[in-house]
C-alpha cells in the first residue's frame, strides 16, 4: 500500500447556480519521500484538491466524499475535531499561496511560527521558541529572523518563513500551494533548491500545486495534470513529459516554448468549461481534436497505459492518437502522429 492513497476524492461547493464541481473523482497515490506535482490552469480545481487533503474547507461545501489514506489510515472517516487534533499540521501541513498575505503584519515572525506549538499547549514556551530557531536554520534563515516583522523581510525570506510554519511539527506530508508564484526567477530558483534539499534530507513527501509544469518537473517524481476539476492524466514525470497520452496533456506540452526547437508553441483552442455545468461526458471534449461520439458519455474511464493513467475514452478503446476525420467539436484534425517530446 502506498504512503498516500487518494481515491475518488470529490469536493463540490454550493453556489447560487448549483453545485460547483471543484474536485471530481480525483485519484492518485504517492510513496513516502516522493513529490507529486498537480499542474493545471487557473480555476481547474488544483487548490481545492489541496484544501480537501488538509480539510480546510469553506462553509459552502456541498459534497466531500472519497477516500484519503495516509500511512494506511483512512482520514475521511475522522471527525473534524479528530482531524484538527491528530492530523492537520502534525501529519499533513500546508504552505499556503501568497507569502505576502499569509503572514500577520503585526506579529513577529518567531511568534507566528511558534503559534501552533503554543496552541497545542503541550510544549513549554522556551522549547517552542528554541524549535523556531531550529526550523529557521533549516529553511536557511538566521535565528534573529524570529524577532523581525514580515514587512522587514524580502519576498524570498517571507516564503521561507511560510515553509517554516508548515514544518514546525515535523509533518509527514507537506502541501505546497504555488510556493514560488509571486517571486522573481532568481529567488524562485533558491526556493526550489531549498525544497529539493528538504525533500532529500528530511525524506518529506510533497504535493506541489502549480500552473508551471517545468517547475513541477524539477522537483517532482510524479505529475497529475488537472483539468476542470479532474485529473486528466497522472504518472511518473518522465512518462508524462515524454509519452503524454491524454490530448489535454499533449496540448499543454505543445503550448510551451522549447529552447532547442524552431517549432513555435501552439495553443489549445477554446476555454475550460464552467464547473457548475460542465459537459456531461468528457470535460475536455469541446476543445479536444480527437473527440468522437463516445466522449459525450459519462464518465470516461481512468485507463492505465505504460506507467501512467489517463481519463480518456480514446485510450479505453485503444484508438490511435491520429484522428481519422476532423473532430466534430473543433472541426479540425491534427496532422500525422505525434512525436515524443523527449528533450
Ligand atoms: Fe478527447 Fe474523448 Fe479523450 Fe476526452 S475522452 S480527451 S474528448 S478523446
Amino acid at each position: 500500500m502506498a504512503f498516500l492513497e487518494v481515491q475518488d476524492l470529490t469536493l463540490y461547493y454550493d453556489t447560487h447556480r448549483g453545485p460547483l464541481r471543484a474536485v471530481d473523482r480525483v485519484s492518485f497515490s504517492l510513496e513516502k519521500g516522493e513529490a507529486l506535482g498537480i499542474v493545471g490552469e487557473s480555476g481547474c480545481g488544483k487548490s481545492s484538491i489541496a484544501l480537501a487533503l488538509i480539510r480546510v474547507l469553506p462553509k459552502n461545501v456541498h459534497t466531500y466524499t472519497g477516500s484519503v489514506r495516509l500511512d494506511g489510515r483512512e482520514l475521511l472517516s475522522l471527525s473534524d475535531e479528530e482531524f484538527r487534533r491528530q492530523i492537520r499540521w502534525r501529519k499533513i501541513s500546508m504552505a499556503f499561496q501568497g507569502a505576502m498575505n499569509v503572514l500577520n503584519p503585526v506579529l513577529k515572525v518567531g511568534y507566528q511560527i511558534a503559534e501552533p506549538l503554543l496552541e497545542d499547549g503541550q510544549i513549554p514556551k522556551e522549547k517552542a521558541f528554541s524549535r523556531v530557531k531550529e526550523i529557521l536554520k533549516l529553511v536557511g534563515l538566521p535565528p534573529e529572523t524570529a524577532e523581525r516583522f514580515p514587512h522587514e523581510l524580502s519576498g524570498g525570506m517571507k516564503q521561507r518563513v511560510v515553509l517554516a510554519t508548515a514544518l514546525v511539527f515535523n509533518p509527514h506530508l507537506v502541501i505546497l500551494d504555488e510556493p514560488t508564484s509571486a517571486l522573481d526567477v532568481s529567488v524562485q530558483a533558491q526556493i526550489m533548491n531549498l525544497l529539493k534539499r528538504l525533500k532529500s534530507e528530511l525524506g518529506l513527501t510533497f504535493v506541489f500545486i502549480t500552473h508551471d509544469i517545468a517547475l513541477a518537473s524539477d522537483l517532482c517524481d510524479r505529475l497529475g495534470i488537472a483539468y476542470a476539476g479532474q485529473l486528466a492524466e497522472e504518472g511518473p514525470v518522465e512518462e508524462i513529459l515524454q509519452r503524454p497520452t491524454h490530448p489535454y496533456t499533449q496540448g499543454l506540452l505543445e503550448s510551451m516554448p522549447l529552447l532547442r526547437s524552431d517549432k513555435p508553441p501552439s495553443f489549445i483552442p477554446g476555454a475550460p468549461p464552467g464547473l457548475t455545468d460542465p459537459p456531461k461526458g468528457c470535460r475536455f471534449a469541446p476543445r479536444c481534436p480527437y473527440a468522437f461520439a463516445r466522449c459525450e458519455q459519462p464518465p470516461p474511464p481512468f485507463v492505465t497505459t505504460n506507467r501512467s493513467r489517463a481519463f480518456c475514452w480514446l485510450l479505453a478503446e485503444q484508438r490511435t492518437l491520429t484522428p481519422p476525420v476532423p473532430s466534430p467539436y473543433t472541426g479540425r484534425a491534427r496532422e500525422g502522429s505525434r512525436k515524443s517530446r523527449a528533450g
